[in-house]
C-alpha cells in the first residue's frame, strides 16, 4: 500500500508540472520545474469598463491595446504599486497564466506552486493571491517575499551566517533588502520605480518641447538612452508625438544628457531608499556588505550607469544580475526544486 502511494506520489509530481511565479507589477514569469522560464507576458488586462468588468485579453495582447483601447475597454496593472489594486482582475490574470503554462500538457495537472509577491503586500491580499492560485488549481501553494526570491535567483548565499543585499528595482516598487541566515534583516520599498521615471520622461517632453507622447515611447526613451550616470559615449534618438500646440504629429531628436536630467530627482529618490536601508542594518552585516557587495536585479536594474551611481554614493561593489528581469522567477524555480529552502524562506 504505501509502495502504491509513493508510486502515486511520484507520478503526480511527474505530471504536474510544479511552477515558480514570479507575479511582478510590470511582468509575469512562470518558471516549470525541470523546464525553466516558459511563460514572459506583461502583468496587463483588458477589461470592459462598467460594473461587470469583463477580462477580455491578458498578457502581451492586452499590453498591445493599452493607450489604444476603445473607449468601453481599458488596460488595467493590477499589481501597479506593488499592492493589489484589484483582487477579482489579479485573480483572472494569474489563472489565465497558470492556465496558459499549461497548455501543452495533456492530462489536468494539479500543480504545486510558489509564487513571489511584492514585499509590500498585505496578509489580506497574501490570502487573496494564495486563494487565487488554488481555485486556478494548484495542488499547494507557497508565497515567497519576492527581494527573497530575488536574491535566490541570482545565487546569493541567502541561508549562511552573512549579509547579503538585494536591490530588485522593477516596474511599480523598488525593493531594497539585506538577508541573512535565510531572513530578512532589514528592507525599505518604495513606489519610485520603473513607471516613476518613464512617467517623469513623458512629463519632460510635455513641458519642455510641448510634446505629447505616450506610455510606450516613453519607456522606450528609458530603455534605450536614459541613464543614471554620465555615459562613456551620450546617446540620441528621434521622438515622434504629438505637438499640444498644434495638436499635429511631431517629431525631434533628444539626448541622453537631458534625459539624464529629467530622471535625475526619481534617481537620487532610489539611491536614498538604498541608503537608508544600509542605515539600519547592524553593523556586522555592514561589514560583510563592503566585502561582498551589493546585487542589482529586476528590469531597472538596466538602467545605465546606475550600479556606477550606486558605488559612488554607498562605498559598495554593485553588480548587475545576469539577466535581471528573471531573477525573482529563477529564485521561486530553484524553491521549488529544493523544497528544503522553501521551508527555511517561506513567507
Ligand atoms: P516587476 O517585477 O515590477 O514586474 P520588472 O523587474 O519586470 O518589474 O521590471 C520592469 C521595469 O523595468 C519597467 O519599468 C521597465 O521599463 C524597466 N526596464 C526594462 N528594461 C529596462 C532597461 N533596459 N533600462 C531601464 N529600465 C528598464
Ligand atoms: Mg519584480
Amino acid at each position: 500500500m504505501k509502495g502504491n502511494n509513493i508510486v502515486f506520489k511520484f507520478l503526480v509530481g511527474l505530471f504536474s508540472s510544479d511552477m515558480g511565479i514570479d507575479l511582478g507589477t510590470a511582468n509575469t514569469l512562470v518558471y516549470v520545474k525541470g523546464k525553466g522560464i516558459i511563460l514572459n507576458e506583461p502583468s496587463v488586462v483588458a477589461v470592459t469598463k462598467g460594473s461587470a468588468r469583463t477580462v477580455l485579453a491578458v498578457g502581451d495582447e492586452a499590453k498591445r491595446m493599452l493607450g489604444r483601447t476603445p473607449e468601453n475597454i481599458i488596460a488595467v496593472r493590477p499589481l501597479r504599486d506593488g499592492v493589489i489594486a484589484d483582487f477579482k482582475i489579479t485573480e483572472a490574470m494569474l489563472r489565465y497564466f497558470i492556465k496558459k503554462s499549461h497548455a501543452k500538457s495533456f492530462i489536468q495537472p494539479r500543480p504545486r506552486i510558489v509564487i513571489g509577491v511584492p514585499s509590500a503586500i498585505t496578509q489580506v491580499e497574501e490570502k487573496a493571491v494564495y486563494d487565487s492560485a488554488i481555485k486556478a488549481g494548484a495542488r499547494e501553494v507557497y508565497l515567497i517575499k519576492e527581494p527573497m526570491a530575488a536574491a535566490i535567483g541570482v545565487g546569493l548565499p541567502v541561508s549562511e551566517p552573512s549579509g547579503n543585499m538585494i536591490i530588485d528595482i522593477g516596474g511599480g516598487t523598488t525593493d531594497v533588502a539585506i538577508i541573512s541566515l535565510a531572513g530578512i534583516v532589514a528592507s525599505k520599498s518604495t513606489r519610485v520605480a520603473g513607471d516613476v521615471l518613464t512617467e517623469a520622461i513623458a512629463q519632460y517632453m510635455k513641458y519642455t518641447y510641448s510634446l505629447m507622447i505616450g506610455e510606450r515611447t516613453a519607456e522606450n526613451i528609458k530603455i534605450q538612452i536614459g541613464s543614471a550616470f554620465p555615459l562613456e559615449e551620450e546617446l540620441s534618438m528621434e521622438v515622434k508625438g504629438r505637438d499640444q500646440i498644434t495638436g499635429l504629429p511631431k517629431t525631434l531628436f533628444i539626448n541622453s544628457e537631458e534625459i539624464r536630467q529629467a530622471l535625475s530627482e526619481h534617481v537620487a529618490s532610489i539611491v536614498t531608499t538604498v541608503r537608508a536601508t544600509l542605515d539600519v542594518c547592524p553593523p556586522e552585516i555592514a561589514a560583510d556588505l563592503v566585502d561582498k557587495g551589493v546585487v542589482l536585479a529586476g528590469g531597472g536594474a538596466l538602467l545605465k550607469g546606475l550600479d556606477l551611481l550606486l558605488e559612488e554614493k554607498t562605498g559598495l561593489k554593485v553588480t548587475i544580475a545576469d539577466d535581471p528581469l528573471t531573477a525573482v522567477a529563477k529564485g521561486a524555480g530553484k524553491v521549488l526544486e529544493e523544497l528544503k529552502i522553501l521551508k527555511q524562506v517561506l513567507s
